[in-house]
């Protein structure tokens, strides 16, 4: 047999996490590394944070989980405070980002069928979108590499290009249901939509009584600097995906709706066995406590300015190896000149530091919401490090 017990489909590297320490991870050989991807812009908090860790404690030890067939004080209050902090009237929870993306599609669709639209089922979505790797989030996903021994993909879905209004609206015909748009692209880039284009889709949805929907999964929760992404774009969606960040490192996603975007989602049409169980509604609500605040927020857009200016000063120091730095708040990307894969190992290999990979010769920079300067002095030392030593290595780059 040479199959792993681990299902093979993850290119694993050498780096094997056995211990978190706020903003460092240790290895099983006792390695320490700065940890500025963060699981992916899950661990905001960091990785040892006390009040998260009391709250999964001691909710562990009271009630861990029941049905949904049951009432819920714990969702209750954990739904009352996401209405309260956003556009949205009503949340349903899952325990990933796929699946919160999978209950927005199928909001979107119940919007117009359960007004008796039944025809009304696409989605238009955007070239190298990310949205879960579900049958229905892969074909919302133009990507190939996705796609390659799924097939048939799901109906329904409509691709035009990231930022591209006209192209967008081109599509509009009448099978649509809406729109599915990362306002800023994670996986795809770290590439941030324009005003004109967010609120250009916010403006067509309106005119044609389509769904905006935004998956805010990797920039949603205190990311950007602002609770969600979109209050920097002036305008609400009708149904919002959130997931990564919202259970600070436990499995926890939501799908947010208008009450008139809900209208289709009646008793019995939807559900999930684990979504919102008393124990992932104590982790939320110990994020909600620490980053749903003007505080909180506001140290999240200092520490960020700061960062992004340190790194927009050096990349001149290197203008064969970096092209640009992108993104909002402490979701950044830095372009590269080459493929960013051999760049990030050699930074995580030879240097300590744990960064991400994306689309578009992308680096991405993640870091936990909680970091200060002496983390930023620590990046900015491992890159400048990791820039030097990796020129060296190999001038051709
Ligand atoms: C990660 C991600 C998803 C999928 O989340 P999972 O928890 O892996 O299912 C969906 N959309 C975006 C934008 C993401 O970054």
């Amino acid at each position: 047999m040479s199959i792993t017990p681990l299902m093979p489909v993850y290119p694993r590297c050498g780096v094997r996490p056995v211990r978190g320490e706020h903003c460092h991870l240790i290895s099983e050989d006792g390695t320490r590394y700065l940890d500025f991807a963060s699981g992916i812009a899950v661990n905001l908090l960091g990785h040892s944070n006390e009040h998260l860790i009391g709250a999964i404690q001691r909710q562990a030890a009271t009630l861990m989980h029941v049905s949904n067939l049951y009432g819920s004080p714990q969702g209750e209050a954990v739904a009352q405070r996401l209405v309260d902090l956003t556009f949205a009237d009503t949340v349903f929870f899952t325990n990933s980002g796929a699946e919160a993306v999978e209950c927005a599609i199928k909001t979107a669709r119940a919007y117009h069928q359960h007004a008796g639209n039944t025809e009304r089922f696409e989605l238009i979505t955007f070239n190298n979108a990310f949205h879960g790797r579900t049958m229905a989030t892969i074909s919302a996903s133009d990507q190939d590499k996705m796609h390659k021994g799924f097939l048939p993909l799901l109906p329904g879905f409509k691709y035009a290009p990231f930022d591209d209004l006209a192209a967008a609206e081109a599509l509009i015909g009448p099978h649509t249901a809406g729109f599915l748009v990362e306002p800023i692209q994670g996986e795809g880039g770290v590439r941030d939509g324009s005003v004109e284009f967010i609120a250009g889709l916010r403006a067509l949805a309106d005119e044609h009584d389509l769904m905006l929907v935004f998956d805010e999964v990797q920039c949603g929760v205190a990311r950007t600097g602002t609770f969600y992404a979109y209050e920097q774009y002036g305008v609400v969606p009708d149904i919002l995906a959130t997931a990564k960040g919202i259970g600070g490192g436990f499995p926890l996603g939501a799908c947010l709706a208008s009450e008139k975007a809900a209208r289709g989602m009646v008793f019995g049409t939807h559900g999930s066995t684990y979504g919102g169980n008393p124990l992932a509604m104590a982790a939320a609500s110990a994020v909600l406590d620490v980053v749903a605040n003007e505080a909180f927020l506001a140290n999240v857009r200092a520490t960020a300015a700061r960062l992004r200016a340190r790194l927009e000063q050096f990349i001149g120091n290197y203008p064969d190896l970096f092209e640009l730095v992108r993104g909002k708040g402490l979701m950044l990307g830095v372009k590269l000149r080459i493929e960013p894969r051999a760049f990030v190992a050699h930074l995580r290999d030879n240097h300590q530091l744990l960064t991400v990979a994306a689309g578009d010769q992308t680096l991405r920079v993640l870091p936990p919401l909680v970091i200060d300067d002496t983390h930023i002095d620590e990046f900015m030392d491992k890159l400048s490090a990791g820039a030097a030593s990796f020129l060296a290595k190999d001038p051709e780059q």
